[in-house]
């Protein structure tokens, strides 16, 4: 699937496209934006910044991989979303250097669906300290959560997954986070897109399929 086509189809399902640049170079990020595109997703911050200084100010920066809680201040503000949030420690290192630029960062919440051992993020048995300490945070903004799909071909496996991302999006939702922000649903990748929209996915993170 070429950029146009992945674009229309994800504008008719009202999902947000998040074009995953990491490993990509200057120019190759340059010929998308120059069709329009403007969300690029990067999983490394050194890579990120150096990236950054040769590129327009007007792209959204997603923060989409493991992010250590020494390398927050180089985000801040310049993020868009950080997509990764996935402990506590990570969650008050992002909230107090907002704090100390004068910024509301955006943030999600990522949770571990996926069976796979070494996958990051929360596990919506143990969350309740995040979601308590969020709520008396002012200088971070829950927009909802993030996932990642196991890495396979079984269609079943992943379906169950985001689905059950969904399910923790509606309980958080209800008991939580009543508000018009907390809205986004980042799940899907270049393997798994489809799946993860027809399961509730509002947001993609695109990488190998868009660059070649
Ligand atoms: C690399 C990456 C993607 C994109 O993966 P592709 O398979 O290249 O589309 C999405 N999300 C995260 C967290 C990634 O690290």
């Amino acid at each position: 699937m070429d950029f146009t086509s992945l674009r229309t189809f994800c504008q008719d399902n009202n999902v947000e496209l998040v074009a995953v640049s990491k490993t990509r170079s200057v120019d190759e990020i340059m010929e998308l934006y120059d069709q329009g595109q403007r969300h690029f997703g990067e999983n490394r911050v050194q890579e990120w910044m150096e990236k950054k200084e040769l590129l327009p100010d007007d792209i959204h920066w997603h923060l989409i991989g493991h992010l250590q809680t020494n390398k927050v201040k180089f985000l801040i503000p310049y993020v868009h979303l950080i997509h990764s949030i996935d402990s506590l420690k990570l969650l008050e290192k992002v909230n107090q250097i907002s704090k100390d630029k004068g910024v509301i960062t955006n943030i999600l919440l990522q949770y571990k669906v996926a069976r796979e051992e070494s996958k990051f993020g929360l596990n919506p048995n143990e969350d309740t300290a995040v979601i308590e300490a969020t709520k008396s945070m002012n200088n971070i903004q829950v927009k909802g959560l993030m996932a990642m799909g196991t890495f396979t071909n079984d269609d079943e496996i992943n379906r169950h997954e985001f689905q059950n991302l969904i399910q923790i999006f509606d309980r958080l939702k209800m008991q939580h986070f009543q508000g018009p922000d907390f809205s986004i649903k980042s799940m899907g990748m270049s393997g798994d897109f489809e799946l993860a929209i027809e399961n509730g996915s509002n947001m993609v993170r695109i990488g190998s399929l868009l660059f070649r």
